[in-house]
């Protein structure tokens, strides 16, 4: 029983983390996520079952179309073992409760932009805004915390973006702006504070580190989404803990 359950789950999310490559990859491009059917980015050759299976494929193939032979971004195939590593790691996190309704698509939400903002650097206003929908009404029928705080949370993430855009002028792209309103409307102002914070750190590292390695220039844009994502998820899963051990560590109580 355990085993077919076990077996269950991680197909689900195999099957769920393909779609939402699927959405990260098509979304961008204004192309529809059911017509035409999957098919090869160079040669257009449609794509048959046995080329589709999540992972597996790509690794049969040796990263390499069936039909025109030329290669296939990795991407693809990371993008798939992260969601699916990540959607595992949030049910195991979070455990068969109705928190899940929060993780399982926080988890696919930031997985999906992560993908499209390394391909195109576009986080797509589509995504988005059905997020945004979906954590708005869902506060309605479970919420941890009030929901003046997910009204805020659109402002500290929304706002405070918009706000680092205005002064950057352009430093901050359209597609963070909404994805951190979206955030906010999904985890509350106070953790969205501490996503923020946490992104621009690493990012900030990252960035310093490509620029130092010679692997950026100066003006080469880096995609500030999938750091967002990043910190977003470290706050959501340790947000409370980290801020506990702040305070202690740096305020002594
Ligand atoms: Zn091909």
């Amino acid at each position: 029983m355990e085993v077919t359950l076990s077996l269950f789950i991680i197909s689900f999310f195999l099957i769920l983390s393909s779609f939402l490559n699927v959405v990260a990859i098509r979304i961008p491009k204004g192309e529809s996520i059911s017509f035409p059917p999957s098919h090869c980015v160079k040669c257009s050759h449609r794509l048959r079952p046995l080329d589709l299976i999540p992972i597996a494929s790509y690794v049969l193939l040796k990263g390499k179309c069936r039909y025109c032979k030329s290669p296939i971004s990795i991407i693809y195939p990371l993008g798939e073992i992260l969601t699916t590593s990540l959607l595992l790691f949030t049910y195991f996190q979070t455990g068969l409760s109705k928190e899940l309704y929060v993780a399982l698509p926080l988890v696919a939400l930031l997985c999906t932009i992560t993908i499209s903002d390394l391909l195109y650097q576009i986080i797509p206003n589509k995504v988005n805004l059905f997020f945004f929908l979906y954590f708005s009404l869902l506060h309605f029928y479970y919420a941890p915390l009030p929901y003046t705080d997910y009204l805020l949370g659109i402002l500290a993430g929304g706002g405070l973006l918009l706000l680092i855009a205005l002064v950057s002028r352009g430093g901050m792209g359209g597609g963070d702006i909404k994805l951190m309103a979206v955030v906010g409307m999904a985890i509350g102002w106070k953790l969205t504070l501490l996503s923020f914070f946490i992104a621009s750190l690493i990012g900030g590292i990252v960035g310093f580190i490509l620029l130092v390695t010679k692997k950026v220039k100066r003006k080469d844009p880096i995609p500030f989404g999938p750091f967002l994502a990043l910190g977003t998820l470290i706050a959501y899963f340790w947000g409370v803990e980290l801020i506990q051990a702040y305070l202690f560590f740096i305020l002594g109580y």
